[in-house]
């Protein structure tokens, strides 16, 4: 069996309270970001991840070996990246702010294998699914409060 082992979006996350520039932080939206320009590389964040769920540029994303790019196609819209320092999953917030699924849920299409919505709505989707159904997290007894939720 395959799953993801994204970043959780911690309603409690202890990369945020480790970073020591607020490079990263959680949005009104609950979303763990990262500001790029703010990030000093440090990995503080990353050592207090107990997910693994951060990686560091050691190299330019958008740069390219033997006249080949690393990233084929690059999208404008995102901020520009950068070597030296962390990246992680953000949920595809710029696409969450115009109402969109993130690129993950919405390239499962019918499938129901993933569902993306507002836990803290109770008629949301989600939160059905979680009254419904049986789910994991991972690693709860850490405190963290995982928002990534798994259906066995
Ligand atoms: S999974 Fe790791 S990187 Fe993501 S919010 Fe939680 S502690 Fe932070
Ligand atoms: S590497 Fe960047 S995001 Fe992580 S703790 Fe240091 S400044 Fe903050």
């Amino acid at each position: 069996m395959k799953f993801l082992v994204l970043c959780n979006h911690c309603d409690n996350p202890p990369c945020v309270r480790a970073c020591p520039t607020k490079a990263t932080f959680k949005n009104d939206d609950g979303i763990v970001m990262m500001d790029f320009h703010r990030c000093i590389g440090c990995r503080f964040c990353m050592a207090a991840c107990p997910y693994g769920s951060r990686s560091f540029n050691w190299r330019d994303p958008r740069g390219s070996k033997d006249g080949v790019p690393f990233i084929k196609k690059i999208n404008h819209e995102f901020p520009t990246r950068m070597r030296g320092v962390v990246e992680k999953c953000s949920f595809c917030d710029l696409r969450v702010k115009k109402g969109l699924k993130p690129l993950c849920v919405e390239a499962t299409g019918d499938t129901k294998a993933m569902y993306f919505g507002d836990l803290n709505d109770p008629n949301s989707e989600v939160s059905q699914i979680l009254r419904e159904r049986f789910t994991i997290q991972r690693k709860p007894t850490l405190g963290t409060k995982p928002s990534v939720f798994y259906i066995i």
